[in-house]
């Protein structure tokens, strides 16, 4: 039978956990369930690529939550165990243990995977992805001073662990499609800006190199690419991005197309079931454009709409979506989302180590970098907020603030 007044939520990241909170803190008194597959307390997953990987951290996960706040918050939580099926005449979900458990909303959180390689050898031992504590720990494991440490995929993932290899002594090399790092997320002069910062690591960069095959016996012993080359390897990781978990959603009817599709709310195209974070395409609430984040943010925006839609209320502000890296000790921050043919405004001199990146769509700011500082997030952030229309020439200028970039609105005429 469907439940009363309980909302399950399947997956436990910040997506699912900010729902949990976000329905508390609104003052929804029913039951509130959290399924998630993985064992023990929902945990962060940035720290994974980053300080879980440096020497001498200590080896553990850092909770989103404690367990007195679940408790506290009467969220009850089901770990270990994951959801297989929806029946939505029912309002039931089927969980890998054989339970089953009602729901009269049902929130799916399910996050993303690690897209895999798919290329001969690509079963042998020595290849590792990075999504979960697990997978950290394993790779931690095999980072040992000397260790010849292929990496796939110049994104944040492959790159923040190439810097980690290189910091525990590893013989660091990346093999990337394209001709620059970060090329997905970001701009040529901030690519080649890491770019000498991972060299200047003693980690090798090569570009437009494809994989085509794994080998060794018994265990990975080398990468081969398509130029004929063979990279001999000990460790290999792939970090080639990653798939939405929309299989559950998929099977249960609801449209998805890579992604669950959600509206502003968070509603996906079945009454009363809602999705959230990683999983989700949605229209952008700042320009409309189709997208799927993989941040923080994001997550946490959309469970606020969520808790709100379910409890009857008003949602917050919408924020910005912001990001994250940090490589050899240098840090990345960018606001915004930044289109492939946006103008690039260099902001300082990269040289220097300090500088940012402005990103113009007809005039207004979409987004922007900042590298190894961060005057210009906040402002830019707010900047990004507004839609405001910026003087190229201004933004050019470090002397000049960059919320002093903004061009005044036009008086309305009459
Ligand atoms: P992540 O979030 O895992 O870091 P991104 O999508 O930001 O993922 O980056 C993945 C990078 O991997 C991209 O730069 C992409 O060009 C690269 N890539 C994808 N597939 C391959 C492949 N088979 N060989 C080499 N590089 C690849």
């Amino acid at each position: 039978m469907a439940s009363a007044d309980r909302v399950v939520i399947i997956g436990s990241g910040h997506a699912g956990v900010s729902v949990a909170a976000g329905l508390r803190t609104r003052g929804f008194s029913g039951r509130i369930v959290l399924v998630d597959g993985e064992p023990g307390l929902p945990y962060e997953r940035p720290p994974l690529s980053k300080e879980l990987l440096k020497p001498g951290a200590p080896d553990g996960a850092t909770p989103l939550r404690k367990e007195s706040y679940f408790e506290g918050k009467d969220i009850e939580r089901i770990a270990g165990a994951t959801a297989v099926s929806i029946d939505r005449a029912r309002g039931m979900v089927a969980l890998s243990d054989g339970r089953e458990v009602g729901y009269s909303r049902l929130v799916l959180a399910t996050g993303s995977r690690p897209r895999l390689l798919s290329v001969p050898g690509a079963d042998l031992p020595g290849l590792f992805t990075l999504k979960t504590f697990e997978d950290g720990r394993a790779l931690k494991q095999v980072l040992a001073p000397g260790a010849r440490v292929v990496i796939v995929g110049a994104g944040y993932i492959g790159l923040e662990v190439a810097a980690a290899a290189a910091k525990l002594g590893c013989d660091t090399t990346i093999l990337e499609f394209q001709d620059r790092i970060m090329s997905r997320v970001t701009s040529e002069p901030v690519s080649r800006f890491f770019e000498q910062v991972h060299r200047a690591n003693g980690v090798r960069i090569s570009f437009g190199t494809a994989v085509t095959a794994l080998g060794g016996d018994g265990r990975v012993e080398f990468v081969a690419t398509a130029d004929g080359t063979r990279y001999p390897a000990d460790v290999v990781v792939a970090g080639i991005g990653v798939v939405p978990n929309q299989d559950l959603a998929e099977a249960a009817g609801l449209e998805c197309s890579d992604g669950v599709l959600v509206d502003d709310a968070g509603r996906t195209s079945a009454e009363g079931i809602y999705a959230a974070g990683d999983a989700t395409r949605f229209a952008s609430l700042f320009d409309g454009a189709s997208q799927r984040l993989e941040c923080i943010q994001n997550a946490q925006s959309q469970a606020d709409r969520i808790a709100a839609d379910i409890t009857g209320q008003e949602p917050g502000e919408p924020g910005v979506p912001w990001f994250w890296t940090v490589q050899h000790g240098v840090r990345l921050q960018t606001a915004g989302v930044r289109h492939p043919d946006d103008e690039t405004v260099v902001r300082g001199e990269p040289a220097t180590g300090r500088f940012s990146v402005v990103y113009l769509r007809d005039g207004r700011i979409s987004a922007v970098d900042t590298i190894g500082g961060l005057s210009d997030f906040n402002p830019g952030k707010r900047l990004v907020a507004e839609r405001a229309t910026l003087d190229a020439a201004l933004v050019a200028d470090p002397g000049t603030p960059l919320a002093d970039s903004a061009v005044p609105a036009l008086a309305p005429s009459r």
